[in-house]
């Protein structure tokens, strides 16, 4: 029989469920076995393709084109498992399949419940999940905490699983907090009432995964394990550590991996955690530092950019470099008095990412143009290239009114625009350009020598396109059109002339990056970046 884990949340949200999952998948992959990740999120979306990014962090966006949530990012970063549409399910989902069955008339005149209609089309789908034959185990993430009314029918269709599947093919991980009360005094009341909610659901968990600032002394293990029916080794002390991907070395040596199979009699071979060891030594001991400006307009909520954070990182760990990330609010680079040199200053390379809607583009295409002309590394990302079609037609073209139509509908100069099929779209949820395209580069641009290749496949969300008619022009004043798709029908990718790396890359390549394999485009950003803070320090260099 197949195995499942299921890892919930109690206390308060943001506590690191996501991480937690992937570090056990991680775990368990350094073992030898083959895990799957699935995400089940209590909300009636039907996806995180509408939610607005201050609501719900990144939309993490699959292969075949599946706007989900931002812990499959973390999933694809720590494990090998393949993640798709069907590795995100949510309320929304479930209901819509559910009523249009019953319009269909397929439940044959029966009253449609919770409880079995909606729990058996969620069951349904959390166990299609590890159908293959090489498949061992698969780890679901119930999104929420455990008390939410929306959680309900997802706790229910998990207690009947662990019910179905036996203890010995159904694991129950549970993340809470321990908090710290003034002079420092850990509190375990929090977590026992979260483990009792739990348990009135009829679920009784098999390990406790503690969050705290510091490690857990013994006691507080001995304390908590008697209270909440957990054995002592069950019990995980997950204090803070300096970078995410410490996580599962910190799991390890705390024997969670050994517990849970022991517990569901899987024999394995002994973890092989080299790559992880050896990637945690590079982050801990960077031979260098390197300063890089994210300007963008959701800047205050970090998890708006999370895939684009990590990648940076990622792209430093190529070179054993830590990366220190600038946020920069372009609303705030719009007015007359503001000084780009000042805001630039210690900065060695600027990166747009992705966007939406018309606040924030003014200074991020002044951005550019900083950029352009003072040669600072630069990497657009998809809105972030679109930028540089904009500041290359107004200041080089000289066409002060180009725009795309996104932004300005009755623009002289639309250099970016909708495609046809884009045009008459009336549902947002959806209707993108969306996942996997490939792009073919120029042989010997900058990004072919970064990938090594110049045939490539990355992920896609956006609805605006360079405009084809405008090529010639850009061509003729010396940008380089660096990718096209195969058929040649989009512009991919963009390349400053005479400038040591300002790249624009109309896809998501953050979306590929994992610490133990940088993504190629990030860490040749990184080190054109390294390049630039060495050029600068070095004395009458420019
Ligand atoms: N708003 C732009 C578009 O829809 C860019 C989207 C993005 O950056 N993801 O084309």
């Amino acid at each position: 029989m197949k195995k499942l884990i299921f890892v919930t949340g109690g206390v308060c949200s943001s506590l690191g469920k996501g991480i937690t999952a992937s570090s056990i998948g991680c775990l368990l992959e350094a073992r030898g076995l083959t895990v799957r990740m699935l995400k089940v999120d209590p909300y009636l979306n039907v996806d995180a393709g509408t939610m607005s990014p201050y609501q719900h962090g990144e939309v993490y966006v699959t292969d075949d084109g599946a706007e989900t949530d931002l812990d499959l990012g973390n999933y694809a970063r720590f494990t090998n498992a393949p993640i798709s549409r069907a590795n995100s399910v949510t309320t929304g989902q479930v209901y819509r399949d559910v009523i249009n069955k019953e319009r269909e008339g397929r439940f044959l005149g029966r009253t449609v419940q919770v409880v079995p209609h909606i729990t058996d089309e969620i069951k349904a789908r959390i166990t299609a999940i590890g159908k293959e034959a090489d498949v061992d185990i698969t780890i679901i993430e119930v999104g929420g905490t455990v008390g939410d009314i929306e959680s309900i029918p997802f706790l229910e269709a998990a207690r009947q699983l662990i019910h179905e599947y036996g203890h010995a093919n159904a694991v129950s991980v549970h993340v809470t907090l321990i908090p710290a009360v003034t002079g420092g005094e850990l509190k375990t009341k929090p977590s026992q009432h979260s483990v009792k909610e739990l348990q009135e659901v009829g679920i009784q968990p098999d390990v406790l995964v503690c969050r705290s600032d510091e490690p857990l002394d013994e006691a507080l293990r001995r304390k908590l394990a008697a209270f909440t029916n957990i054995d002592f080794d069950g019990i995980i002390s997950a204090y803070n550590v300096d970078s995410i991907y410490e996580v599962p070395l910190v799991y390890q040596e705390q024997g969670l991996d050994s517990f849970i199979l022991k517990r569901m009699n899987v024999e394995s071979r002994h973890a092989d955690l080299k790559l992880w060891q050896s990637l945690v030594r590079r982050i801990k001991e960077p031979k260098s530092r390197v300063r890089i400006a994210v300007v963008g307009k959701y800047m205050e909520l970090h998890d708006a950019y999370k895939s684009v954070w990590e990648a940076l990182h990622h792209g430093g760990f190529a070179h054993q470099a830590a990366v220190d990330i600038v946020p920069v609010d372009s609303d705030k680079l719009e007015s007359a008095q503001v000084d780009f040199a000042a805001v630039f200053k210690d900065v060695a390379g600027i990166l747009v990412p992705g966007g939406f809607g018309h606040r924030g583009t003014r200074g991020m295409v002044d951005t550019a143009r900083w950029a352009r002309e003072t040669g600072l590394p630069y990497f657009g990302i998809c809105l972030g290239m679109q930028i540089m079609a904009i500041d290359w037609a107004r200041h080089i073209l000289g066409w002060a009114d180009a725009d795309s139509t996104e932004f300005c509908q009755d623009t002289p100069h639309p250099v970016v625009s909708l495609l046809q099929d884009q045009i008459n779209i009336k549902n947002f949820g959806g209707t993108m350009r969306l996942g996997r395209n490939d792009t073919v580069f120029v042989a010997g641009s900058k990004a072919a020598l970064a990938y090594g290749g110049n045939l490539v496949s990355e992920r896609h969300r956006h609805r605006y396109e360079f405009t084809n008619t405008y090529r010639d022009d850009f061509r003729k004043s010396g940008i380089t059109i660096a990718g096209l798709t195969p058929d040649e029908e989009l512009v991919e990718c963009l390349e400053w002339p005479n400038h040591p790396w300002g790249v624009g890359v109309q896809f998501h390549p953050e979306f590929k990056s994992a610490p133990v394999a940088p993504h190629p485009l990030f860490a040749a950003f990184v080190k054109a970046c390294l390049d630039q803070a060495k050029a600068r320090q070095t004395p009458g260099s420019c």
